[in-house]
């Protein structure tokens, strides 16, 4: 690694940013272990060793004899299980604000030739349950795409965590209304983490069928993991992965992160940091005059409201953060490597620029 530093990398990206837990690089245990699958050769199309080892560790995770593959991302892991889990006549329900609707630019329709998606709202990204209830039942005629998937994120898009009291109501309601659970899990470390229970209880003990279990996130580089608790729905799934561009042919080093991370525990070690980051974060921010919280923060994202002219001060700093949730509303994200210094000089720069003009103006506008 140290040639890199011989290159002119822009200084903005040096420093860790709050964009996105995408932003970090891959953290030790993932790292060690790719070096570890890098030596000699292996057979390809995952029918090496870390591949069969990292499959025997998310059964042992999950308590429970699973399906899994891998897929490139998350996208794809989203999009060929939904597929797997639905006719083209049927559709998926899902919050207005998933990642499946918004970003991943039709991927599940596409995949599933036009099964469609139906949107529901829901508080603090978490889907109301009255709503989904009423998208199944206002229509039962042939001429509506039947209702057949509902897909909840865990942790939610907006940082929140579905505890579990409410993830069995999901499962009631499901069963009720005849629909197979899906589970984005692209952050499901973190939610695992939040809520300190075994992963068992927030998954096919809740009724879930499919889960997506994001390892990018995580702190890995690379690799998906799509996990069928409903071993009728993983049937020819390994086609679909293939037709699909996602069967990689060196799958181990797919495999071998989730190896690192899950031997060492640091899944869930890391994923714990990040959300430990996101709360000393979102209490510094709580106590600045002009920033408001938006939701609560739950696992490892904050969204606060900041004046327009603290943000652009903040990114004139260098400081990087995506916009959410109408004007004034930013996500700010932590990961595994985020550092309490990095918390400490970020809220630093925001309450200088509160008291400052910036903040100022804010104020009055808000006043
Ligand atoms: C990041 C993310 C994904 C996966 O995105 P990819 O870029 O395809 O890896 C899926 N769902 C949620 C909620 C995400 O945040």
């Amino acid at each position: 690694m140290t040639h890199l530093s011989d290159h002119k990398i822009p200084a903005p990206l040096q420093r860790r940013q709050f964009a996105s837990d995408n932003y970090a690089g891959i953290c030790p245990e993932a790292w060690a272990a790719l070096q570890d699958a890098n030596s000699g050769h292996a057979p390809a199309y995952g029918e090496d060793p870390w591949t069969a080892r990292a499959c025997d560790l998310l059964r042992e995770l999950f308590e429970i004899d699973c399906d899994v593959f891998f897929a490139f991302n998350g996208t794809a892991a989203n999009s060929m299980s939904l597929a797997a889990m639905c006719q083209s006549y049927h559709s998926i329900i899902c919050h207005s604000l998933s990642h499946v609707e918004t970003d991943e630019c039709g991927g599940p329709e596409f995949f599933s030739n036009g099964t469609k998606v139906l949107l529901v709202e829901g508080e603090n990204g978490k889907i109301s349950l009255d709503a989904v209830r009423h998208t199944v039942e206002r229509r039962t005629d042939i001429h509506y795409p039947k209702p057949r998937v509902l897909s909840v994120t865990q942790a939610t898009e907006m940082g929140t965590v579905y505890g579990v009291e409410e993830l069995d109501a999901i499962q009631e309601t499901a069963r009720q209304l005849k629909l197979r659970l899906h589970m984005d899990g692209a952050r499901f470390a973190n939610a695992a983490a939040a809520l300190g229970v075994a992963p068992k209880e927030i998954t096919w003990k809740a009724g879930i069928d499919v889960l997506c279990f994001g390892g990018t996130k995580n702190g890995m580089p690379v690799g998906d993991a799509v996990i069928f608790f409903n071993h009728e729905l993983a049937k020819e799934f390994e086609y679909r992965c293939k037709q699909a561009g996602q069967l990689a042919s060196k799958m181990r080093f797919l495999a071998a992160p989730w190896v690192g991370m899950l031997e060492s525990g640091a899944w869930l070690k890391r994923a714990g940091h990040a959300n430990r980051c996101a709360r000393m974060l979102e209490s510094g921010l709580r106590d600045i005059d002009g920033v408001e919280l938006l939701m609560p923060t739950q696992a490892n994202a904050v969204f606060v409201r900041l004046p327009g002219a603290v943000a652009s001060g903040l990114r004139d700093r260098g400081w990087r953060f995506y916009n959410f949730i109408g004007s004034g509303g930013v996500r700010l994200m932590c990961s595994w490597d985020t550092t309490e210094d990095d918390v400490a000089a970020f809220l630093n720069n925001v309450r200088a620029l509160c008291q400052s003009g910036a903040g100022e103006s804010a104020k009055q506008i808000h006043a």
